[in-house]
């Protein structure tokens, strides 16, 4: 299923339909999925962050971005303390999470972190990207088709950046990545200099899951 840029896969976003985005922190759906967000305007967002409900700063930021996508937001409150990456989460506790704080447990699209995360490293995406696929294999979630982001920063060597070999690949239009890199700046409030505002990719990426754990695309797993 190579299929390269977003207008060749019509079938990616089915009109009207409705897609959950699952991330771990205020910020991720911007950063690995926003512009495809921004550009499918007609699809019903949910977008739930497992971390930072009690962030008396970023928690707010949060709901005007949702606001922004025109999406229902909902967010969870998971231990995200500076020492999280050598701390697991029990993996029981994040999936009650995710089903917790879905309003509804069937979309059409559900979209969430790569099981290698999107950078070196952080454990929380990780975990996100994990439990989310054990809901949907084990049935607790449906959804037509699975989605995790396809991002790599070569192990530290560069920002992260949108693999080209993954099942979907977008270069958004610069009118999208402007908005894009508003939210993360703007409405966030990240610096320019931020690691999230440099970061903030123009291309966006994903690869396609299927239920037996393979993703149809071998490079995932090398990540
Ligand atoms: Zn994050």
């Amino acid at each position: 299923m190579a299929v390269n840029g977003d207008k060749k896969s019509p079938e990616f976003f089915p009109k009207a339909g409705t897609a959950a985005v699952i991330v771990a922190h205020p910020d991720d759906e911007t950063l690995w999925a926003g512009g495809t967000m921004l550009m499918h305007p007609e699809t019903k967002w949910t977008i739930i962050t497992l971390c930072r409900k009690s962030d008396a700063d970023r928690a707010p930021k949060f709901f005007r971005v949702v606001k922004e996508y025109g999406a229902a937001g909902f967010m969870g409150d998971l231990d995200d303390s500076p020492d999280a990456n050598k701390k697991p989460l029990d993996g029981k506790l994040v999936k009650r999470t995710i089903m917790d704080l879905l309003p509804e447990k069937s979309f059409d699209v559900i979209i969430t972190h790569s099981i290698s995360g999107e950078y070196t490293r952080h454990l929380r995406h990780e975990e996100t990207g994990s439990a989310v696929l054990e809901l949907w294999r084990e049935g607790e979630l449906s959804a037509g088709r699975v989605f995790t982001f396809a991002y790599e920063d070569g192990l530290m060597q560069y920002l992260p950046r949108a693999i080209e070999g993954a099942d979907l690949f977008t270069q958004l239009p610069a009118k999208v990545w402007r908005k894009k890199y508003e939210i993360i700046t703007s409405l966030y409030g990240f610096g320019k200099d931020s690691f999230e505002a440099r970061t903030t990719p123009g291309q966006e990426a994903f690869w396609l899951k299927n239920k037996t754990g393979n993703t149809g695309s071998k490079k995932e797993s090398g990540q």
